[in-house]
């Protein structure tokens, strides 16, 4: 049974029926995450989309959107090997321009996100001399 109250999934998730953690991690689903950890990533797009509006900025021309959101990867790769302290909020630039790409397409990207988990969820793989080769679509 899973517990409503617990602070975090992983510990729903160790309190559900007994299953090892780790293997109950592998097949989760996103029915697993409390609805208190989830983020509303619909509502974000669309502040996203009306703070650029507000603001004056592209939203438009997708090519440069396109060039902000690598920009801002390199950003954070920059901050990665740097070790700056700026690292998390560079990887909130990358998804920030992401999500604002996709309220611009009419894209729900939270959607998008876990269908495209469950689907790789779905995946098998083996490993072929040490590398991970597909094996099973899902
Ligand atoms: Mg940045």
């Amino acid at each position: 049974m899973v517990s409503m109250n617990s602070d975090t999934w992983k510990m729903r998730i160790s309190m559900t029926d007994g299953t090892p953690t780790r293997l109950k991690l592998a097949r989760r689903t996103i029915l697993d995450y409390p609805v208190t950890d989830m983020i509303d990533l619909s509502s974000i797009q669309k502040d996203i989309l009306a703070n650029k509006i507000a603001k004056g900025f592209n939203t438009t021309d997708m090519n440069e959107e396109f060039i902000h959101t690598f920009e801002e990867l390199a950003e954070a790769t920059a901050a990665y090997r740097k070790k700056l302290p700026d690292l998390g909020e560079e990887l909130a630039d990358v998804m920030i321009y992401l999500l604002g790409i996709a309220e611009i397409l009419g894209i729900d990207l939270g959607r998008e996100i876990v269908a495209k988990m469950e689907k790789n969820r779905k995946r098998e793989y083996l490993k072929i001399d040490g590398v991970p080769v597909r094996t099973k679509e899902g």
